[in-house]
């Protein structure tokens, strides 16, 4: 019977030393840390998401100015906007709310950030910068993996490591971060033959598929350290992950649970940047 690696109690400790940390910064007479969200349209997912953001900032001292827009909006409007936010002195962090709507160009709109007030790390720049093992803005999901994984004292070096996804956003990047902490890593993907047999393999498993429970325990060697990024709906309408946790849970060591796995800690990573972006401001 393994270990959980628990996600929210990951993310409680961090969110407190990051509130200790701002109200010393307070306490010295500097401003708040600042996050500025765009936020378009009227989407309950994205306005959900936006809630829980600023449930979080106000949780540790971080001041969010939201900036709302219609629909309809140009991108030529966001790019001003956003224009303002990098020139806004008071402004330490910027996201832009994911979807936008089909006639803007997303990635157009993303690279009009200053790298250094992108806290979700999307710019080429901050990709460029992880790929090259240079201090950058990390990407909030794959940096929570990386912190799961360290606060657990799960050793990385020279570990044979699996990563099943390769989305721009999640697989990739987490294949890129463990690379850099020197670890030995296969990316799996859909096209992949004999997944099992190469998950069979790893010491560490990554999995970030969007597949509910996909992943079986026969999949795993004993011992195997297992990372569960997934947040899926069951036909129950059940919160669950990718991979089949009671019979994962049997033979790994380490396994994320979901929800309160990897979830809880990648809204802190976001905190975690904002106050990143503020210090090297404050400077
Ligand atoms: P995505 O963009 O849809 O990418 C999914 C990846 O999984 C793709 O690379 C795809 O392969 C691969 N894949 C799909 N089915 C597969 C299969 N049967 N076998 C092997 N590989 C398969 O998804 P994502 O944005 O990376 O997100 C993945 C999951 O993580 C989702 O459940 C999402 O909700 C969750 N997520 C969680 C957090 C968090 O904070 N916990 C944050 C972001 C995302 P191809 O490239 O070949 O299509």
């Amino acid at each position: 019977m393994g270990n959980i690696m628990y996600g929210n109690t990951v993310s409680t400790v961090i969110k407190e030393t990051l509130k200790q940390e701002i109200t010393s910064y307070i306490d010295k007479g500097l401003r708040k840390p600042t996050l500025a969200i765009l936020l378009v349209g009227h989407d309950d997912g994205s306005i959900s998401y936006v809630k829980s953001i600023t449930k979080g900032c106000d949780g540790v001292g971080i001041d969010v100015k939201l900036v709302t827009f219609e629909e309809t909006v140009s991108q030529e409007t966001l790019v001003q906007e956003i224009d303002v936010l990098n020139n806004d002195h008071s402004v330490d962090g910027i996201i832009i709310q994911m979807p936008l709507p089909k006639h803007i160009n997303t990635q157009a709109v993303i690279e009009c950030m200053d790298p250094s007030k992108d806290v979700d790390g999307l710019t080429s720049h901050n990709v460029a910068k992880m790929y090259m093992n240079q201090k950058g803005m990390i990407p909030c999901t794959p940096k929570a993996v990386m912190r799961m994984l360290k606060e657990y004292n799960i050793e990385l070096a020279g570990k044979e490591v699996v990563v099943i996804g390769r989305s721009h956003s999640v697989g990739r990047p987490v294949a890129q971060l463990l690379v850099n902490e020197n670890a030995t890593v296969t990316i799996c993907h859909s096209k992949t033959k004999n997944l099992a047999e190469v998950c069979k393999r790893a010491e560490i498993l990554v999995v970030a598929i969007g597949r509910p429970r996909y992943v079986k325990a026969d999949w795993i060697q004993i011992g195997a350290i297992v990372v569960d990024v997934g947040v899926n709906m069951d036909e129950n309408g059940k919160l669950c992950g990718d991979v089949d946790f009671d019979g994962i849970l049997e033979k790994a060591s380490y396994v994320t649970p979901v929800p309160r796995g990897v979830g809880p800690v990648t809204t802190t990573m976001l905190l975690e940047n904002v106050v990143e972006s503020f210090k090297g401001r404050m400077k």
